[in-house]
This record gives structure tokens, C-alpha cells and sequence, in this order.
């Protein structure tokens, strides 16, 4: 009894001494528990988007412009605002089933340089209106009168008025939604103008724009190919915005903004903002999500590469609308 007592005992602090020995182990050795991660709780302002208004979620992305300083277009041109209901009221020119193409007629004796960016050009009028682009056989600039025509230093300068009124509207093909020419002489819209970019008609459906200020050369007279194209291709989407009805646009930070000068063009965004998503969504029947991606892969190829990534940023952006609001349908349907 005496051995089985004594055994007991020893296996009994044989057991304590075991526990104790991993209790200290377990103080000593075990990994220290991580912080856990702070929980995520989304406050109610962060939920609450207005899904069933897309471009009321849109705005939140667009950049009130701040008020115009001397030298700047809005400081000498008081336009008003027009708003996507405006714009409504005005019986916009839009893609239809029969007019369904957009004309480019090239004005002028091109450069191998100049062939280039128009060619460019085209590719990016396809992506941004995602229609067919005809680029017609281009026209010599003699086929302007003397009249619509006046003489700078050393350069000779062309009428918008005349290229507009007789060289497109005249000759308007009747499945064209807009009819644009691109020249790269010089443009003056009248006597008392310096010089315009381009200029376009709200609701005649033609308008030109000229390579002639927008190209820029580095000391060897090489082009600098990504600033000249960014230029001439922001040109043709402003141009291209005016002969689909869309005016200046005096409320966000957008490429229909009015410009007076290369540096001020240069600052100006290359895509719409969401008053003029709207306004470009009614016009071609595409969804700004597929003129995102078209435009993209545009920005990619030409290595544009601050572009695209603009582009990568708003399409983030409308895939999380487009999956909050399928959350919030589905939400709905179970309650
Ligand atoms: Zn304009
Ligand atoms: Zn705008």
C-alpha cells in the first residue's frame, strides 16, 4: 500500500511538473498574437449612392472648374452652362439607323508626318464614337477662293466659314452623322479673329480643325510625336463634341472646355466630364464603360500612358457602381 501510495504521489507530481513546465513553455515560446486587422465598417454616407441615377454617381468623379484667370477662354467668353436637359430641349444631332458614319475629309498637301496623325486620329475617332470613321481623299487647298483666304507674314491663313458652309455642308453625305475636315493650314473664323483651333456648327452637322498650331518640334525639328497626337486628337474630340450639338462646357474640368491658347488646351482634360458623358452616351448609343475601354486601348498603343491610366481609373470606378447597384438589387429582392 505503502509503494502503491508513493507511486501515485510521484505520478501525481510528475504531472504538475509536466503542466507547469508548458505553461512556461507556452508563456515563453508561443508567437505573440498578431493586431488583428481594423474591421471595415462602411459609414452610411458611403453606402447611401443614388443607384438608380448613374451620373448622379459620376459626378462625384467630375472637377468643378475655379473661376478663370486673365488669358483663359471663360474669362473673355461668358457662355452659359448647358445642361443635359438643355442639351435635351435642342434636338441634338445623334447616330441614327441611317445616318451612321462620321466623314473625315483631309484639306491640304500632307506631310509624312502629318498622313500619320491623321490616320491616328481616325483610329481614336473610332474608339471615342465607336461608329464607322470614312476618311475621304483629300482635297488641295486651291480649291478655296482667294476670298476665303488672307495673307500673314509668311504664311497664308483659310476662312472656317467657307471650308464649313461650301466645301461641307454642300456636300454632306446622306449617311453621315458629322462631317469633319481636318487641314494643316492655318484657320481664322473672321476678319477679327487671330487665329481659331477649329470651329464647328451645333446643329449642321460639319466642322474643321487644323494641325497647323498643334504640332510641336523638338531642336532637331522632329515631331514630338505624343504631345503633338495628344493635341490633335483632344481637337477632334472638342470639334467632333460641337457637330453632335454639345456647346462649351463652363461647369467641370472637361475636353469640351473652351481654350484660347496650346498651354491652356494642354491643361484641359481629354475626356468629358459627366454632364458630357451624358450628352456623348445619347448621341452615339454607347455606354461610357465601352468608350472607356475602347479609348483605353488607344491610350495603350500609342503609349499615352498618363491617358490610360485616367481611363484604368474611371473604369474602376463604373464597375464599382455597376456592382453596388447589383448588390442593392439583390439586397432588395430579399427583403
Ligand atoms: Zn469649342
Ligand atoms: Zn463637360
Amino acid at each position: 500500500m505503502l509503494i502503491d501510495d508513493f507511486l501515485h504521489k510521484t505520478q501525481a507530481l510528475l504531472t504538475a511538473a509536466v503542466f507547469l513546465l508548458a505553461v512556461v513553455f507556452s508563456l515563453n515560446y508561443a508567437p505573440k498574437a498578431q493586431p488583428r486587422p481594423p474591421k471595415i465598417v462602411l459609414q452610411s454616407h458611403q453606402l447611401a449612392i443614388d443607384t438608380t441615377n448613374y451620373y448622379d454617381y459620376l459626378r462625384a468623379f467630375s472637377i468643378p472648374l475655379l473661376a478663370p484667370e486673365q488669358g483663359e477662354w471663360r474669362y473673355y467668353h461668358h457662355e452659359t452652362e448647358q445642361s443635359y436637359a438643355h442639351y435635351l430641349l435642342e434636338e441634338p444631332i445623334t447616330i441614327t439607323a441611317q445616318r451612321n458614319k462620321i466623314y473625315v475629309l483631309p484639306l491640304g498637301d500632307f506631310s509624312v508626318d502629318e498622313k500619320k496623325l491623321l490616320t491616328t486620329t481616325v483610329d481614336y475617332l473610332k474608339a471615342y464614337f465607336s461608329v464607322p470613321i470614312v476618311l475621304q481623299t483629300a482635297l488641295p487647298l486651291a480649291v478655296l477662293p482667294a476670298t476665303a483666304s488672307r495673307q500673314r507674314s509668311t504664311w497664308t491663313q483659310y476662312l472656317t466659314t467657307y471650308i464649313l458652309n461650301e466645301v461641307l455642308v454642300k456636300n454632306l453625305p446622306t449617311d453621315a452623322a458629322t462631317y469633319i475636315c481636318l487641314t494643316n493650314a492655318d484657320l481664322y473664323p473672321e476678319a477679327s479673329w487671330n487665329f481659331v483651333f477649329g470651329q464647328a456648327y451645333l446643329h449642321k452637322r460639319v466642322g474643321v480643325w487644323s494641325l497647323f498650331r498643334l504640332k510641336e518640334y523638338d531642336e532637331k525639328q522632329e515631331l514630338v510625336w505624343q504631345k503633338s497626337l495628344k493635341r490633335v486628337i483632344d481637337v477632334a474630340a472638342h470639334e467632333l463634341g460641337h457637330s453632335f450639338s454639345m456647346r462649351h462646357c463652363v461647369q467641370y474640368e472637361c475636353v469640351m472646355n473652351g481654350s484660347n491658347s496650346l498651354e491652356e488646351g494642354d491643361r484641359q482634360p481629354c475626356l468629358p466630364c459627366v454632364e458630357c458623358i451624358a450628352k456623348l452616351d445619347h448621341a452615339t448609343k454607347i455606354t461610357n464603360l465601352q468608350r472607356l475601354e475602347a479609348l483605353r486601348h488607344f491610350f495603350e498603343k500609342e503609349k499615352l500612358v498618363k491617358e490610360a491610366e485616367l481611363c484604368a481609373t474611371l473604369i474602376t470606378q463604373v464597375r464599382k457602381y455597376e456592382w453596388l447597384k447589383t448588390y442593392y438589387t439583390y439586397k432588395a429582392l430579399r427583403m
